[in-house]
């Protein structure tokens, strides 16, 4: 294992000085937090000591059974998991033997590649570009390589903001199909769009293709994370029957259960705060990623690309070659900005001039100065 760069990062722009473009939090500001309040208390109201008890791995069942209902399959190909994290960490456990071989995307979520890597994958990326995975690669890589599993991202990715585009998604799905291969569809800001049409999942273009809930060689993650609150760690994965058999067994090896308390307070909150809460969301991020990229228009140099995300919480910067993003973030925080840079995100290196930025915690004011900051440090790092 290694130790995560991203919260080696963080420990340095904590300083209250720097504004920071690099977390991956979700606007604190925004939480419900009377109505997470009322919903505690009603909670122990209506389930007293039940609440605070052990309960089953599978999930809550009305949490449980909401979830199944909103994606029109049946609950028992619902597994509810503390935080799609643990969804990953699970999926590693169970799909990943030894030297099986992983396709991620070029760049991918850092978190997933730290789930997995105790498994032991031998990782292929895809190359992607403003569309996604490049699917013709993938073709490629499939005809000449005995693939286990592909992970993707394919909302508003993590780090990139991209989205896979529908005739992509399609043929992802077909393909993958065609040569044995499992999806692992992590969703955790699809319901964050705030411009566009929605695309539909990966999941349910496989269950069109399969015919059937226990055929679909698609799994899905998504997370009340980033649309409700983080720090409940509710999260689920829908899948098929034999996928959902072995999580369970690995999740009881795991923690028994998502912890009682939290479930119940979601499933209070999922019928009316949770749709409103997300058009709050939505209206926040739309507004900040708007912002954020009309200052790339004003402060920046020419010769960087950015990436225009449609929803989520990141957008992505490619600077000119030979500019390495790494060294260049002690400058920036001198300067009192901070952004992660990009070579994490990949699994087998690359991406030394690129970097992530969050547009979703920080003030009109803090991206207006924090962006001039940002585009001064890479017009010296240009000269
Ligand atoms: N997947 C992706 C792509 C993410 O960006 C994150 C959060 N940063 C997660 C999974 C984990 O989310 P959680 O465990 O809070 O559900």
């Amino acid at each position: 294992m290694t130790a995560s760069a991203i919260r080696e990062i963080l420990k340095i722009t904590q300083q209250p000085d720097v504004i920071s473009f690099a977390g991956g939090l979700p606007a604190p500001e925004l939480f419900p937090l009377a109505e997470v309040r009322a919903a505690a208390n009603r909670v122990l109201d209506t389930y007293g000591p039940a609440a605070l008890q052990y309960s089953t791995t599978e999930g809550h069942p009305p949490l449980r059974g909401w979830i199944a209902a909103q994606a029109g399959i049946p609950a028992q190909n619902v597994q509810i998991v503390t935080g799609s994290q643990q969804g990953l960490d699970l999926l590693g456990k169970i799909l990943i033997s030894e030297g099986d071989t992983v396709l991620v995307e070029a760049p991918t979520y850092l978190g997933a590649l730290q789930s997995f890597q105790p498994y032991g994958p031998n990782y292929v990326q895809l190359p992607t570009d403003e569309g996604g995975i490049d699917v013709d690669a993938l073709e490629g890589i499939l005809k000449t390589t005995r693939a286990k599993l592909l992970y993707a991202v394919p909302n508003f990715q993590n780090p990139t903001g991209r989205t896979l585009s529908l005739e992509r998604r399609q043929r992802l799905v077909e393909l993958t199909a065609q040569h044995g291969v499992l999806v692992i569809e992590d969703d955790p800001y699809g319901a964050l769009r705030f411009t566009g049409e929605p695309l539909p999942s990966l999941y349910s273009l496989g269950l069109a293709l399969a015919g059937d809930v226990d055929s679909n060689h698609v799994i899905y993650s998504s997370s009340f994370s980033k649309t409700l609150v983080p720090g409940l760690r509710d999260a689920w994965v829908q899948a098929a029957r034999p996928v959902v058999q072995k999580l369970i067994m690995a999740k009881q090896g795991a923690d028994l259960h998502t912890p009682t308390f939290n479930q119940m307070i979601v499933a209070e909150l999922v019928e009316d705060v949770l749709p409103r809460q997300i058009e709050v969301v939505k209206k926040a991020y739309g507004e900040r990623a708007r912002h954020m990229l009309d200052c790339i228009g004003r402060h920046f140099p020419g010769g960087v690309e950015h990436t225009t995300p449609e929803g989520g919480m990141f957008l992505w910067l490619t600077l000119p070659e030979g500019i390495d993003t790494t060294p260049m973030l002690a400058r920036a925080v001198a300067r009192k900005v901070a952004y992660v840079p990009g070579a994490p995100f990949y699994a087998l290196g690359g991406g030394e001039n690129t970097m992530r930025l969050s547009y979703c915690t920080a003030t009109p004011q803090q991206i207006e100065t924090g962006m001039q900051a940002l585009g001064e440090t890479i017009r010296e790092a240009l000269d």
